[in-house]
């Protein structure tokens, strides 16, 4: 079964985002469970827990259908002690959160490296980070984003994540996410039916199936391999719509979420309704 949603807004409360995403005839969404733009929020209020709670019950959202995104200010591979240490912390209270909302999925993007320290080493402190949050945590696996490269930062080859996963120690809570606008501009051409297949059976020799667990569906305003992360609207953009439907008639893609990041949102329900309209019966 297919899992499509969008990262729609949680403004005035978590609790809302459940209702955002059945107004768009969504089967999955994503959220950012605190003020993206600050380093720390004030926590969630009981209130804001049982209504969301309430309202995935009601709108039939389960955790595996839920896919929150971290703050853009967390780098968990920060090569100065206290970004670092601050990255950690309020990662961990990012993953704090999900516990509290019930949720089993947390997605964040690697980190970089800033051209301060080496890629082994950015790596390196990474996992450790995700190490550490996880021994403080139970019931959320940390979901890796892969990126496009864009300045230093890592997770733009399925090699990193690999490395990045191989230094975890509880792999039964790390996880990845595959976004295809960073996949494409990172080098991967998944645009062509071959180029999608090669790709995907890169993913699964080098970090495997039973890492995935959701994708940012998107289309890219940039070309294949100039590490630019700039999304665009399906069909709009220079992925083209094969990528997509491949995506939706494949198996491997099964009972997680997929989850349009795409800048214009009031093409969302469309653009919901034009990717279940994809699949072959
Ligand atoms: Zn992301
Ligand atoms: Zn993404």
């Amino acid at each position: 079964m297919k899992y499509i949603g969008a990262h729609v807004s949680a403004q005035g409360g978590v609790e809302n985002a459940p209702v955002n995403a059945n107004r768009i005839g969504a089967r999955a969404f994503a959220l950012f469970t605190k003020n993206q733009k600050q380093w720390f929020s004030n926590p969630l209020t009981k209130t804001s827990i049982k209504a969301f709670r309430e309202n995935c019950e009601k709108f039939d959202y389960k955790p595996f259908q839920i896919l929150p995104h971290d703050s853009y200010l967390i780098n968990l591979g920060h090569p100065e002690e206290g970004p670092l240490e601050k990255s950690r912390t309020s990662f961990l209270d990012e993953m704090q959160r999900c516990e509290q909302l019930g949720l089993d999925r947390l997605n964040f993007h690697p980190g970089s490296h800033l051209n301060a320290i080496s890629t082994e080493e950015c790596l390196t402190r990474i996992a450790e980070s995700i190490n550490i949050v996880l021994d403080k945590t139970k019931g959320v696996t940390a979901v890796i984003e892969n990126t496009a490269g864009q300045g230093t930062n890592l997770g733009h080859t399925f090699e990193q994540i690999r490395e990045i996963i191989q230094k975890v120690g509880d792999k039964s809570r790390v996880g990845v996410c595959i976004d295809t606008c960073h996949a494409f501009t990172s080098g991967y051409n998944v645009k062509t039916t071959e180029g999608f297949a090669e790709t995907f059976r890169k993913f699964d020799e080098i970090i495997g199936f039973n890492y995935l667990k959701g994708m940012h569906l998107n289309d890219s305003k940039k070309d294949l391999g100039t590490r630019v992360d700039r999304h665009d609207n399906l069909g709009i953009g220079l992925l083209g719509e094969e990528i997509f439907s491949l995506i939706m008639n494949d198996s491997r893609f099964d009972n997680m979420p997929l989850i349009l990041e795409t800048p214009d949102e009031s093409l969302w329900e469309a653009e919901i309704r034009k990717l279940y309209s994809l699949i072959k019966t």
